[in-house]
């Protein structure tokens, strides 16, 4: 490729502030996975901080070699975790990144335009999404992937046969349900639930069963039909345009709704939509409206948790005994800081044992489009995750966002492992409905 120079522009070039936080201390290296599996400076959170920096103060231009450093960030936000000194990684990440794209000289790189295409033309746009997943359900239902992956595989390229392993086996029907789609005669609490862009095609069954525990916990549940994507996509590749027009749409929508709590099942889409204040802050319009959506929004774990030990939703429980190992997804830990909830609720379901794995917030490699993008180290970083749930000894993972349920399955193929991928509320669920 060849060199670029490009300069930051915009509105959201990283801050000093933000970036001055940083005192070098490296404590957040032993916990970024492109550093533990690269062991270069430049693949580490204080490296990417310290080329952010450089070029935020002019000493440096950026480069292809640059961008590469920036791409292979899974921005998994583990570092924000480790650090001592509160560095907000992930913003500092977000920011660089749409000021590399809000740079009307620049010629970003391909892969930059083509990410920007898909995700403002098809994630975006549900009829679209439908038609592009269209062939991969054709593909699931008529078994064609059984006879690729038990014959054809062998013989095709390794990246061909890798891109294909991350093709789940689609359920035959998408979730297109909206409106009030729970209403128990005795209702404790009135909830909206985000709907997402991918989690209602891919997993069907887990809107299923969000539903289906909240119903059970009293709640009357809403689906305003005319919510958008939630646009953390967009956000984290930098098209913070997007981002915000979908943020503004969905604030809007929202708002016409006197709801208790606006729940999201997918950790990855929750944290954006908690930062939707932060989004629109220099927004006079929208930045008060944007406080109050995000001070409403809760993952649905964090909501069941609390609920569940004053009602009677654990009496209804069965049995299951089943060894079971926990990943947390990166958005819900890290960005959340939501632990302990997915563990009381698993720890709720009688004769389930929670197996824990080595680092379990350690990223799977999924992040987002990142197995796509970055496929090589994607997939070196869940083999090592796989490694770790190996050693637990359990038939069902349990995550909490659709792009690590994605990435375990492929993992779980990959290594002919005899476990199910599962999100937690789908695990409560069964137990509920197995009574
Ligand atoms: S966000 Fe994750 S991959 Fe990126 S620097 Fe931080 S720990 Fe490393
Ligand atoms: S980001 Fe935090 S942990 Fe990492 S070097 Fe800077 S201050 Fe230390």
């Amino acid at each position: 490729m060849s060199f670029v120079p490009i300069k930051f522009a915009g509105s959201d070039i990283p801050t000093v502030e933000d970036l001055r936080n940083c005192i070098h201390c490296g404590f957040c290296l032993p916990s970024c996975p492109t550093y533990i599996a690269t062991g270069h400076e430049l693949e580490s959170p204080r490296g990417r901080l310290h080329l952010i920096d450089s070029v935020r103060s002019g000493r440096v231009d950026i480069n292809d070699r640059l961008l590469g450093h920036l791409d292979l960030c899974l921005q998994c936000r583990a570092c924000e975790t480790a650090c001592p000194s509160g560095v907000p990684y992930g913003r500092i990440m977000e920011d660089a990144r749409a000021s590399i794209m809000a740079n009307p000289k620049s010629l970003q790189p391909r892969q930059w335009r083509l990410r920007t295409f898909l995700l403002r033309y098809v994630i975006t746009q549900p009829i679209i999404l439908r038609f592009a997943i269209f062939p991969l359900r054709i593909y699931s239902k008529i078994k064609l992937q059984n006879l690729f992956r038990n014959h054809i595989s062998k013989w095709v390229p390794k990246r061909i046969a890798d891109l294909e392993a991350l093709i789940p086996e689609i359920s035959s029907k998408s979730f297109r349900r909206r409106g009030i789609l729970a209403s128990p005669e005795k209702i404790s609490a009135r909830v909206a639930l985000i709907m997402g862009c991918v989690q209602g095609e891919m997993f069907p069954q887990t809107h299923e069963a969000t539903i289906g525990v909240l119903e059970e916990l009293g709640c009357e549940v809403i689906a305003p039909p005319s919510q958008v994507c939630c646009g953390a996509l967009h956000l984290h590749a930098g098209d913070m345009q997007k981002s915000r027009e979908l943020a503004k749409k969905n604030i809007e929508v929202f708002e016409e709704y006197q709801v208790d709590a606006i729940l999201v099942n997918a950790a990855g889409c929750g944290s954006t939509l908690k930062e939707y204040g932060h989004l629109l802050r220099e927004d006079n319009k929208w930045a008060k409206r944007a406080t109050v959506f995000s001070n409403q929004v809760q993952d649905i774990l964090e909501f069941v948790a609390s609920l569940m030990q004053n009602s009677n939703l654990q009496k209804n429980l069965s049995t299951l005994s089943i060894n079971v190992t926990l990943q947390d997804s990166c958005h819900l830990a890290h960005a959340q800081g939501i632990r302990e909830a997915p563990r009381e609720i698993l720890n709720q379901i009688p004769g389930l044992n929670l197996h824990e794995m080595r680092n379990p917030d350690r990223c799977c490699g999924s992040a987002g489009i990142y197995s796509l993008v970055q496929s090589e180290m994607s997939n070196e970083i869940l083999a090592t995750k796989m490694e770790d749930i190996l050693t637990t000894d359990s038939s069902i993972i349990c995550t909490a966002n659709p792009g690590c349920t994605l990435q375990l399955q492929s993992g779980v193929r990959q290594s002919e492992l005899d476990a199910e991928v599962l999100h937690v509320i789908d695990l409560l669920y069964r137990s509920l409905s197995q009574k």
